[in-house]
């Protein structure tokens, strides 16, 4: 039996082997059989975690941070979880390639997926001028005309943060009213850069080797138009990736694994949560290994009260 198993593989994953293994946990980490690293393996520079003052590529962090937990002792199993069993002292969890791990102690970092569009060639223009990460990519549009999708929070304050970049911004939104709060959407109207596109849905990227324009629909009439444009980023919300554990550990409204308090403390003993599973609002590779940081010393403690208690039960049998 494992003390600590970690499932994911982003910087809260790998955060939270770094400081098991350093505590001579001997944490596993089930790290995917197809992507290992996260949502940062589809970044290109990082130039916003600290220690890289000339920035770093996403892929290059994540082998660092892996290389890092391996070179502390984590071990990494290339496999998917495919089925848990949290709610009793003992962890099991079961593996795509058929194989079963028992744990004291079970730490969730699975992140979360930004929505996609949804369009055919969605895959190829990811980092050829769409992007999910305003405040990672906005740097580069420098000058450039660009879009952002969707009518969220998430939309209008990426919308507001990359006119300090861009030259100009359409928002193009699938309905003509804004489902964000009221003073984001007066912020961003309110700012000559942004041009709102109404009742308006991509339906195609054009482009040879980076995005040169979208085909928007209008949703209303379903006319087509081309519109110019270098960059899109698409903020359409994202998804905590709960699927396994929805049925035995509670969630928050927003679909967040809840936790107790600022601690990583699920609803369920001996398991913990880190990085966007249960972050809503930051979403950031820096927050996300602090946060496996903090999984990792609830962890830790959790395993050293149940071993004092194993210790104080077996002294009293003696006595
Ligand atoms: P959200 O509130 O769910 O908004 C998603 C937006 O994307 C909606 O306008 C939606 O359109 C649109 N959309 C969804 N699927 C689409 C598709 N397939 N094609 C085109 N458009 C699509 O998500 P969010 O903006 O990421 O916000 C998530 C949560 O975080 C919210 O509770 C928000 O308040 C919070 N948040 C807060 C802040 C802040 O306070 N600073 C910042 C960011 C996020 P419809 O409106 O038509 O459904």
């Amino acid at each position: 039996m494992h003390d600590v198993v970690i499932i994911g593989s982003g910087p809260a994953g790998w955060t939270a082997a770094i400081y098991t293994a350093r505590a001579g946990l001997k944490p596993i980490v089930i790290a995917s059989s197809v992507e290992t690293g996260g949502e940062l393996m589809k970044t290109t520079e990082v130039e916003n975690f600290p220690g890289f003052p000339t920035g770093i590529q996403g892929p290059e962090l994540m082998a660092q941070m892996q290389e890092q937990a391996e070179h502390f002792g984590a071990e990494v199993i290339y496999d998917d979880v495919t089925d848990v069993s949290l709610t009793g002292d003992l962890k099991v969890l079961k593996t795509g390639l058929g194989d079963t791990y028992e744990a004291r102690s079970v730490i969730i970092a699975t992140g979360s997926a930004y929505r996609t569009l949804g369009l055919e060639n969605e895959q190829r223009f990811s980092g050829h001028g769409l992007s999910w990460c305003a405040t990672c990519d906005g740097f580069f549009f420098k000058d450039r005309i660009i879009g952002v999708v969707g009518g969220g929070d998430s939309a209008l304050e990426e919308a507001t943060f990359l006119t300090r970049f861009a030259s100009k911004v359409y928002l193009i939104h699938r309905r003509d009213e804004l489902r964000a709060s009221k003073i984001m959407q007066q912020r961003a109207l309110a700012n000559d850069k942004i041009e709102p596109v109404w009742n308006a849905q991509v339906v195609q990227l054009n482009g040879d080797n980076a995005l040169e324009s979208v085909e928007l629909e209008d949703t209303v009439t379903g006319e087509h138009r081309t519109l110019a444009l270098e960059g899109l980023f698409v903020a359409i919300g994202n998804d905590p990736r709960t699927e396994l554990f929805a049925d035995q550990i509670d969630l928050d409204a927003d679909g967040t694994i809840s936790v107790d308090g600022r601690s990583s403390r699920t609803s369920l003993p001996g398991v913990f949560a880190a990085g966007d599973v249960l972050d809503p609002t930051y979403r950031q590779a820096i927050t996300a290994a602090g946060s496996g940081c903090v999984a990792a010393l609830d962890a830790e403690h959790y395993l050293a009260d149940l071993d004092d208690r194993a210790a104080t039960e077996a002294v009293s049998a003696d006595a």
